[in-house]
């Protein structure tokens, strides 16, 4: 079936016409005069590649820490969900049925941990982390597992320190999948971490404040992060319940710290009681802290799309999946809130109206959680 999405807004304002068949992208073009079902759209509605959020819980059986992929994808203009390691190598099967019956595209960075988030100190006791385990996993579920994932904060790591990174990081270079770490309370230091990190792994809630232990701590630790951007280690903002700070974020701007993936670490509770809501929630925060439409957009596609190392998505292309995501940008003045307690009144607010996967076209039903403090 041919679609042709008309008068389409692209982020930097120019208009085009996509034409869509069956599941693809055939052409991004001014004019068409080919014969299809032809979806039309208001004027001040954007389109953009499909929405990826790279740092989710998407795993409905470990409470606290889940969601259902698509109550947090596609309802709310996600079109892939990426779960960061709320399930390991036991449980892979049942995740891979999840996702299967999931309207949204769903992926993994497999938990290092056999257990993933089924326990809370999933690193305390090392003989959980099997690489063979792994590679099983991966042999089996080849392009959903993209990653592994390892969370180093104190309350994870018992008392190993660093070393189920080191374990963490000789899996993913045997796997050569990249490797997510989550940065949070100390132990271990985040300067400790850093210099584990290689090109095309990322760090997550980079803009957290943990006290004694963020990206500004101290002068070694952010020249050790600037080193590890410079070598392609990428950061991706996680934000979460407890891990994004607004005047971190301001002060990376001032400092010249970009970070590349904006996810929201999102799961039942900070979706329903804040502070994350949903993705639109957490991209019109970057609007509002400066940063402008077209950077914010890139940062939940494009961006995340090559961290992924998947170039079917993320792109509006002759070739691409049919992903995209419609949204307008509404004046509304709200006060929103990030991890830290800390307020910001944002002007304009990002809303989501509808997502096509893979040619198929949802409404999206974001109103129904409400995202009023
Ligand atoms: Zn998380």
């Amino acid at each position: 079936m041919i679609q042709i999405i008309e008068n389409a807004m692209l982020t930097t304002g120019s208009k085009v016409n996509i034409v869509v068949k069956d599941s693809k992208v055939i052409e991004v073009t001014n004019q068409y005069f080919g014969e299809g079902k032809v979806i039309s759209l208001p004027e001040d509605v954007y389109v953009s590649p499909g929405w990826i959020d790279l740092h989710t819980h998407s795993f409905p059986k470990f409470e606290p820490y889940c969601a259902h992929p698509d109550e947090i994808g596609y309802k709310t203009g996600v079109t892939t969900v990426v779960d960061a390691g709320s399930c390991g190598a036991n449980d892979i099967d049942e995740f891979n049925e999840v996702s299967q019956k999931s309207k949204t595209r769903v992926f993994s960075f497999i938990n290092v941990s056999s257990v993933g988030l089924k326990i809370r100190n999933e690193l305390e006791d090392l003989s959980l982390l099997s690489l063979e385990a792994i590679e099983k996993a991966i042999e089996k579920y080849p392009e959903m597992i993209i990653g592994l994932k390892v969370r180093m904060s104190a309350s994870v790591i018992g008392n190993n320190d660093t070393k189920a990174l080191e374990i963490a990081k000789q899996f993913s270079k045997r796997c050569n999948k990249p490797l997510m770490v989550h940065i949070g309370s100390s132990p271990p230091k985040l300067l400790d971490i850093i210099q584990y990190l290689d090109r095309g792994d990322i760090i997550t809630h980079c803009f957290n404040e943990k006290p004694n232990n963020h990206i500004f701590s101290d002068k070694e630790t952010n020249n050790a992060l600037r080193a590890a951007i410079e070598r392609g280690v990428y950061l991706d903002i996680g934000h979460g319940t407890s891990s994004f700070s607004y005047p971190i974020a301001i002060k990376a701007r001032e400092k010249n710290i970009p970070f590349h993936s904006i996810s929201t670490d999102i799961y039942e509770k900070n979706r329903i009681n804040g502070p994350v809501y949903n993705m639109a929630t957490t991209l019109s925060k970057f609007l509002s802290l400066g940063y402008s439409l077209e950077k914010v957009i890139d940062s939940v596609t494009t961006i995340p799309a090559k961290i992924m190392n998947n170039h079917e998505i993320g792109v509006i292309q002759k070739g691409a999946v049919a992903d995209l995501t419609f949204f307008s940008i509404e004046k509304q003045e709200k006060m929103l809130k990030d991890s830290f307690g800390n307020e910001l009144v944002v002007k304009n607010q990002i809303k989501p109206h509808a997502v096509m996967i893979g040619g198929n076209y949802y409404e999206c039903k974001s109103d129904e959680v409400k995202t009023s403090n």
